[in-house]
């Protein structure tokens, strides 16, 4: 038998059982809470380190980072059909890729959900119901205090809006105020905004850079929550419908109108699909009362999804589904997650009033 004088790891099997092992060592990780909480501190230290780096970089590093690591991944695998080293730097980079994106963010998925710092309930249709009104109330009386444009379509005129939001992620109310804070503001349009129209892609949180990317296309009435999420994403809150809600906390705890409107509104948005689903002629009758300014912006915002959907959306909805449930996530059934949350939380309210925070600077 010939044997070959290659250093072994400058051969594509070391490279392919290295991202195995891996593989398999970040699933053994996850299930065990003390690394997870050891990543948790970890995530806390890199991302203040990222954001002081590429927070006041006026575009986003990494989408640029994004499109060179697609770009360098497309020509390696070209050129590995003739060349077993492209075959082997390829192997390098989808390890290097893996193993950042697990000890940036991977690990964050398995942090304790938040449902377990709330008492347990059951979401009656009733409760639902009630909150719609509430909502509907609070983001009639914020949408009195915004601007529109000439449409009479809610603008944004804070122009300080993203320092606002992440600063007051410290006025979190217990028992999600865990001191995590965002010290340096790393909020940035999305270079691939025109793309993200096409796909339904609000916004999305940058795990190698720490930096949170949002539409620059969208309707405004979606801009102040998105930022809202993606910020939280930045306090180290992976799963989708847990960031919304402390998305919608920061926004309670706010009195930017502009904040407000584009949160209750989401809230309000959410509340109606679920109840949609067991009481149609509630949700129709109910949409009738809303004021015309509430009815002009969600007429934009249908406007916009209508003129911009494409055949991506649906390719990128499967693949997003497929990402989030390797991720341990529901997909886009955890869609009633946000307003179970939603329901603990107006429940907690009422049994402990005086458990809501008091403001802080
Ligand atoms: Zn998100």
């Amino acid at each position: 038998m010939k044997r070959s004088n290659k250093p072994v790891y400058k051969t594509r099997i070391f490279w392919a059982s290295i991202l195995f092992a891996q593989f398999i060592l970040f699933q053994i990780l996850q299930r065990i809470p003390q690394a997870v909480s050891l990543f948790t501190a970890f995530f806390q230290r890199q991302k203040g380190l990222h954001q002081q780096l590429f927070g006041g970089v006026p575009f986003s590093v990494g989408d640029v980072l994004y499109i060179l690591i697609i770009l360098a991944g497309m020509a390696l695998l070209y050129k590995s059909f003739s060349s077993k080293k492209a075959l082997r730097s390829l192997l390098i980079l989808i390890n290097f890729v893996f193993f950042f994106y697990q000890i940036f963010w991977g690990m964050m998925y398995f942090r304790p959900p938040l449902d377990s710092r709330l008492p347990s309930t059951t979401v009656e249709l009733d409760n639902l119901k009630d909150y719609a009104y509430k909502y509907l109330r609070l983001a009639t009386a914020a949408r009195a205090r915004v601007a529109e444009d000439n449409d009479g379509v809610f603008r944004i005129s804070d122009p300080e809006l993203k320092k606002h939001i992440v600063d007051n992620q410290r006025n979190l109310p217990a028992p999600f105020n865990d001191n995590l804070t965002n010290k340096v503001v790393s909020v940035k349009e999305s270079l691939y905004s025109g793309i993200l129209s096409q796909t339904g892609i609000l916004g999305y949180y940058n795990p190698f850079t720490a930096e949170a990317q949002f539409n620059k296309h969208l309707p405004h009435s979606f801009v102040p929550a998105t930022i809202a999420h993606e910020a939280a994403h930045q306090l180290g809150y992976a799963r989708e419908q847990e960031a919304s809600f402390i998305g919608f906390l920061n926004a309670l705890q706010s009195d930017n109108p502009d904040l407000q409107y584009s949160n209750y509104l989401f809230v309000l948005k959410n509340l109606l699909a679920n109840i949609k689903r067991h009481d149609k002629d509630f949700v129709k009758n109910f949409m009738d009362s809303f004021p015309p300014a509430l009815h002009r912006d969600i007429n934009a915002e249908q406007r916009f999804v209508d003129e911009n959907r494409s055949w991506l959306a649906a390719v990128l909805s499967v693949t997003n589904n497929l990402f989030l449930k390797i991720n341990g996530q529901e997909g886009s059934v955890t869609y009633n997650h946000f307003v179970r949350l939603l329901d603990a939380y107006e429940k907690q309210k009422r049994l402990h009033p005086k458990m809501q925070s008091k403001k802080h600077k």
